[in-house]
């Protein structure tokens, strides 16, 4: 049999492999307290495991899915880091420091199929998705980049990658990442992002309780968002509020609403107005989100006092609007600048 990537398992997946080759179910607790709660990848280093079952570990599991290529440091601390993956493919995260939280922000696919016109990962396309494994070591590796004292208290999908277009491995990995015995990411840390495919959205069922919802909106037209967004041409907007105001939400918890200011495009006083109208009947909040300007891509960021007027015009209409500080721009890190440099696949700066 060939080596399964460890990262991939579930509790249940790996109860049922340790089954097979005779081992107890315990050592699957034993395996993911070393994983994700020290660490520690190196089968000869778990010391309450025996020797002998180190060894077979050892030739059974493969317990890195991929390893850091490259980070940079940005001035305000943020720090993208470049992944290697086995089959030679690359991609790319962000570990941002703010305040007592460290926020990771992983990504789900190798490019994107969505094509959003402001986005820059969109420009290399859709190369293939990220394993479950693919998912959950970019949180052990960027741990491993922090001191002692120090650890990955968020996790967003907001990298590389559209994650419901790639449903079944973020859903194990939001599985992997709760776990008691490993990272035990409760559903208030885990933050997916989606453009909106609202049949997938749809058939979420109970399951949107264990993450936070963030929807990236983008526009309060169709006409606007079908040009910035062109999923917005299956799943217009109505679909797509429909979809969250069908939403199981926990008590108190609210979707997020993102959207990226674009200087002459979305940012108008009549914009902010009709974005007020369609939220307000939701639980919801929004984000605003100033546009990180990249090479290539036509649009330009909205000036300071337009977003402070834009954001007032929602919060006179009894909305919570943030302005979301962007940061990491000045190495590539922030919103929609995310590629994989290494590939050779996307449009290089
Ligand atoms: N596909 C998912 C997650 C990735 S995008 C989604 O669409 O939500 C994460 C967020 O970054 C989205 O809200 C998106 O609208 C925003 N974004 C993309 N490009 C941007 C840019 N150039 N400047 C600012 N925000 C951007």
């Amino acid at each position: 049999m060939p080596p399964v990537f460890l990262k991939d398992l579930t509790r249940e997946d790996l109860i049922k492999q340790l089954a097979q080759m005779g081992e107890k179910r315990f050592r699957a607790t034993q395996l993911f307290k070393w994983l994700y709660q020290k660490g520690v990848a190196d089968f000869s280093r778990m010391s309450d495991i025996s020797r002998l079952s180190q060894e077979r570990f050892a030739l059974a599991f493969l317990p890195d899915s991929i390893r850091v290529l490259k980070t940079q440091q940005s001035r305000d601390g943020t720090e993208k880091l470049l992944y290697g993956l086995h089959d030679g493919q690359s991609m790319e995260g962000v570990l941002i420091p703010d305040g007592r939280r460290m926020t990771l922000c992983v990504s789900t696919q190798v490019g994107c199929k969505m094509g959003c016109a402001f986005c820059r990962t969109a420009r290399m396309g859709w190369i293939r998705d990220l394993t479950a494994g693919e998912i959950v070591d970019q949180v052990c590796q960027a741990s491993k980049r922090l001191g002692r004292g120090s650890r990955i208290t968020n996790v967003v999908f907001m990298g590389m990658g559209e994650p419901l277009d790639n449903l079944d491995n973020v859903r194990k990995a939001i599985e992997i990442l709760g776990y008691p015995e490993g990272f035990s990411f409760s559903h208030r840390r885990m933050t997916v992002s989606t453009c909106g495919l609202v049949d997938k959205l749809n058939g979420l069922g109970s399951w949107t309780k264990r993450f936070r919802l963030a929807v990236s909106l983008n526009a309060a037209d169709n006409e606007t968002r079908s040009r910035l967004m062109p999923v917005n041409q299956r799943f217009p907007i109505e679909k797509l509020l429909a979809a969250c105001r069908k939403i199981t939400l926990r008590n108190r918890e609210r979707v997020t609403f993102e959207y990226i200011l674009l200087k002459g495009v979305n940012d108008g006083l009549k914009d902010a107005k009709a974005l007020a109208r369609l939220i307000a009947p939701l639980k919801a909040k929004v984000n605003l989100i100033p546009f990180n300007e990249t090479e290539d891509i036509p649009f330009k960021r909205t000036g300071e006092k337009e977003m402070l007027a834009f954001q007032e015009v929602l919060l006179n209409a009894h909305l919570t609007a943030m302005i979301r500080d962007s940061r990491g721009r000045d190495i590539s890190a922030a919103c929609g600048q995310l590629s994989s440099e290494e590939t050779g696949s996307g449009p290089l700066r």
